[in-house]
């Protein structure tokens, strides 16, 4: 904690000098402040518009992960499926975030978190067991992040979406206490056969990035960046050139009971019989079933825009440091910049409560790295990602039988929601197609009923 005080009493005011706020500042994330083309759908226009009172699916939630639904199911499937969110879509975290597409949480990273989590719940394996369990999970998340990143670029272009799509990287820094810790991760990275990410030297990143730094950081090739609402609309408005797609905002979904060959979805504008349910409600999963309460956790964190910004700073490189991410964006230009990891109670899910220190802080973070520049702070958020205990996500049926999450992507969702909701979708489907997120890593049993779930063969561990 020693870094504290100088921050305080001469980093924060240093930096603020050139730093100024607008009164009143806006709590709208800076990409929703154009506007939604989805706002009040179909409502504005269509008043008396009315629920569907069967579908074959009911999505629930109308962000990265369910607009991924909508899209997959318009390519794919000819039956009726429903959209459905409580607010407008793009509204939560996918439109409240940093815009970087990330390659995942990297291989040693995830290994890091699983194995601290069966060393607590795996107490009849090994050490060496557990360690190796790890390791497929690792593998398994990380391969199918990847093929994530790819997803995500081929279908922009596919399909020519305008959603400021550039895929130039991610620099991490590494302060010098963590070198160690660096060079090991990337090692463990490599032989597991992951090679997003290489070190870069101080020489290097200033030259890619304009930042200057004492030591070498890690710097994950794969990264893109782009506006993550745009990528939202667009893929909403692809499914619902299907007119077996429907889309219904400001619909909150209260419950959802099964009844024997099909769901009731109970919201707040009446009743619709699925046959399939996707919960695509990430953070806000434990408000609608109780049982992942404690499962999926909110956790926030907070964000800011501002015009200006370093000059040297270039755009669509993803920066982060231990205590926060900065970026510079196109549309419109300045700089975003944000942080904080705070784990919130299930029923505070979307708080949107940013702290001003915490700005500040990161305003002194941005100087520190990119030299003073002039920013005027316009708009500053918060929202909540959804977190797993052993942070990692689960993709699979929720209940045994129709009905599937996809959630708990623990603030990386442009790792895992393209791909888990095409999974899901050839899954009811009963299309082949590869197995990206088989059961026995990301089955939600892993978290609900451990004694149930289907572990890899305890014959793959030695
Ligand atoms: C500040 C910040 C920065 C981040 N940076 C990155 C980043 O750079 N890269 C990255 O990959 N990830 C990042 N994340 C995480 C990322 O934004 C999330 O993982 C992702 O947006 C989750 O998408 P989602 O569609 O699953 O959930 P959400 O976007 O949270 O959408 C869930 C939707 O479900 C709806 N809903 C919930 N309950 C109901 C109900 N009962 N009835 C109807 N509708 C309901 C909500 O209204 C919401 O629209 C960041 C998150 C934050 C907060």
């Amino acid at each position: 904690m020693a870094w504290v005080l100088p921050q305080v009493f001469y980093v924060i005011p240093n930096a603020l000098s050139s730093v100024s706020f607008a009164r009143p500042i806006s709590r709208v994330p800076i990409w929703l402040a154009e506007g939604n083309p989805f706002a009040n759908y179909p409502w504005s226009t269509q008043p008396d518009a009315k629920l569907p009172e069967e579908v074959q699916v009911a999505v629930i939630g109308a962000g990265f992960t369910g607009a991924a639904c909508a899209y997959h199911w318009a390519k794919h499937g000819k039956d009726t499926v429903v959209i459905l969110d409580m607010n407008d879509p793009a509204s939560a975290a996918s439109g409240s975030n940093e815009g970087l597409i990330v390659m995942g949480r990297y291989f040693a990273m995830v290994k890091g978190t699983v194995r601290k989590h069966l060393d607590r719940t795996r107490a009849d394996l090994t050490p060496a067991q557990r360690d190796k369990l790890a390791s497929q999970f690792a593998a398994a998340y990380a391969k199918s992040a990847y093929k994530n990143a790819d997803l995500i670029e081929k279908t922009i272009a596919a399909e020519g979406y305008d959603c400021d799509y550039a895929r130039n990287g991610w620099i991490q820094i590494a302060d010098e206490r963590d070198q160690g810790a660096l060079e090991e991760s990337l090692h463990l990275d490599w032989r597991s056969g992951f090679d997003d990410r290489k070190i870069i030297l101080p020489a290097e990143a200033l030259n890619l990035g304009g930042i200057k730094l004492d030591c070498p950081a890690s710097f994950s090739t794969g990264a893109a960046h782009f506006h993550p609402a745009k990528w939202v609309w667009s893929l909403l408005k692809t499914a619902l050139e299907q007119p077996f797609v429907s889309l219904f905002t400001n619909t909150r979904v209260l419950r959802v009971e099964d009844a024997g060959d099909y769901y009731e979805v109970h919201t707040t504008r009446g009743m619709i019989k699925a046959r399939f349910v996707i919960n695509a409600t990430e953070s806000f999963t434990g408000l609608l079933h109780e049982q992942y309460r404690n499962l999926i956790e909110p956790v926030q964190t907070q964000a800011a825009f501002a015009g200006g910004g370093p000059p040297k700073m270039q755009p669509d490189i993803g920066y982060s440091c231990k205590r926060g991410f900065f970026g510079r964006i196109p549309h419109p230009p300045g700089v975003l910049f944000g942080s904080d990891e705070t784990h919130l109670s299930y029923h505070e899910a979307g708080r949107n409560r940013p702290s001003r220190f915490i700005t500040n802080f990161l305003i002194g973070e941005l100087h520190n790295y990119f030299g003073r520049s002039s920013l005027h702070v316009t708009h500053e958020w918060g929202s909540t990602a959804g977190f797993t205990a052993d942070e990692f996500p689960v993709v699979g049926l929720l209940d045994g039988k129709c009905q599937y999450i996809i959630g708990g992507m623990c603030g990386s969702g442009t790792a895992v929601s393209f791909n888990g909701a095409r999974h899901v979708v050839q899954q009811i489907l009963g299309l082949d197609g590869p197995d990206d997120y088989p059961a026995q890593y990301f089955a939600p049993t892993r978290l609900l009923a451990p004694e149930e779930h289907p572990w890899p063969e305890s014959g793959n561990i030695e």
